[in-house]
């Protein structure tokens, strides 16, 4: 298939060198393919710069760091390689995705005697939600749930916190959806599969308290934004009865970017001038213009 990831034209880099793309494969015996534990990023280039990098990095580290394991490069390498990748590549506007493994040398549970490879990588990529992101995306209620704090590291993103969104997208997909909607482990509202959530009742926002869940690099500029703009956040746990109460609702996420959500299972919601201005706004902030 000529669009497969696996077989398309351009660079990539691989432990700190320029590789070809079709050549940066890994054996089968890799201890993170079996057991879990990459790390990874998701960021977006707008224009050949990438939207809050520094940021992403230091999650990037930090998330590794949760999966008991370093880096072999720092922070500045990382940056380097994420400029180069766009620039060898010659992109303007591309997704990043930045990924860090345990390797082969043992196939124990235990990872401490791996090494650990990293990658970047580029491409283009359109809108994630499609057209859901102007007409409003329609939610499932996902039947699996974001795990407690003490299950999973749930501050890292890394690779085996995926498989649960993979199962609840999946199933969202097949029934026709955008997305679907994941409660946690509590039974409170959470996030979707791959991006963080809010609401609007009369004027004021009103969103999870990313406490088992990604604290989105998204969803802090869309606070920083609501912030300038005087607008009321109650940040707070939120019950799955509430959802008929808000008038509006978002998601927010690096390849979701601001996309309005105009159903919930049964629940419907408007999509009004708050969303579409948090959207607007957004989408001049990642561009470098307020
Ligand atoms: N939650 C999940 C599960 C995600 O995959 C993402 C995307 N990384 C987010 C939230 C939003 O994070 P960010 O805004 O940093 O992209």
């Amino acid at each position: 298939m000529a669009d497969s990831f696996d077989d398309r034209d351009g660079w990539l880099w691989l432990d700190g060198r320029m590789v070809p793309w079709r050549e940066a494969t890994l054996h089968v015996l890799t201890h993170s393919l079996h057991y879990g534990g990459a790390v990874f990023e998701g960021e977006r280039a707008y224009g050949g710069v990438i939207f809050k990098s520094v940021q992403h990095s230091e999650r990037l580290f930090r998330s590794a760091e949760y999966m008991d394991y370093e880096i072999p490069f720092n922070l500045r390498d990382i940056e380097a390689a994420k400029a180069d990748v766009i620039r060898r590549n010659g992109f303007s506007d591309a997704y990043v995705r930045v990924i860090a493994w345990r390797g082969s040398q043992t196939m124990g549970v235990s990872g401490l005697p791996n090494n650990t490879h990293v990658a970047v990588t580029a491409y283009p990529w359109g809108t994630y939600y499609g057209e859901a992101r102007k007409i409003g995306a329609t939610l499932d209620i996902a039947r699996w749930k974001r795990p407690s704090p003490e299950t999973l590291p749930c501050l890292a993103k890394t690779s085996g916190a995926y498989m649960i969104c993979t199962l609840a997208k999946n199933e969202a997909d097949r029934k026709g959806y955008t997305d679907a909607l994941m409660f946690d482990y509590r039974g409170y509202v959470a996030e979707s599969t791959g991006a963080n959530i809010f609401f609007v009742r009369d004027g004021e926002i009103h969103t999870p308290t990313p406490d088992c869940f990604l604290n989105g690099i998204t969803r802090n500029t869309v606070l920083d934004i609501l912030a300038r703009d005087n607008v009321t956040v109650h940040e707070r746990h939120i019950e799955p009865s509430e959802l008929e109460s808000f008038q509006q609702c978002f998601l927010t996420g690096t390849a979701a970017e601001v996309t309005p959500v105009r159903s919930i299972g049964d629940t419907n919601f408007e999509i009004g001038t708050l969303v579409r201005g948090i959207s607007d706004e957004y989408d001049r902030i990642v561009r470098g213009n307020r």
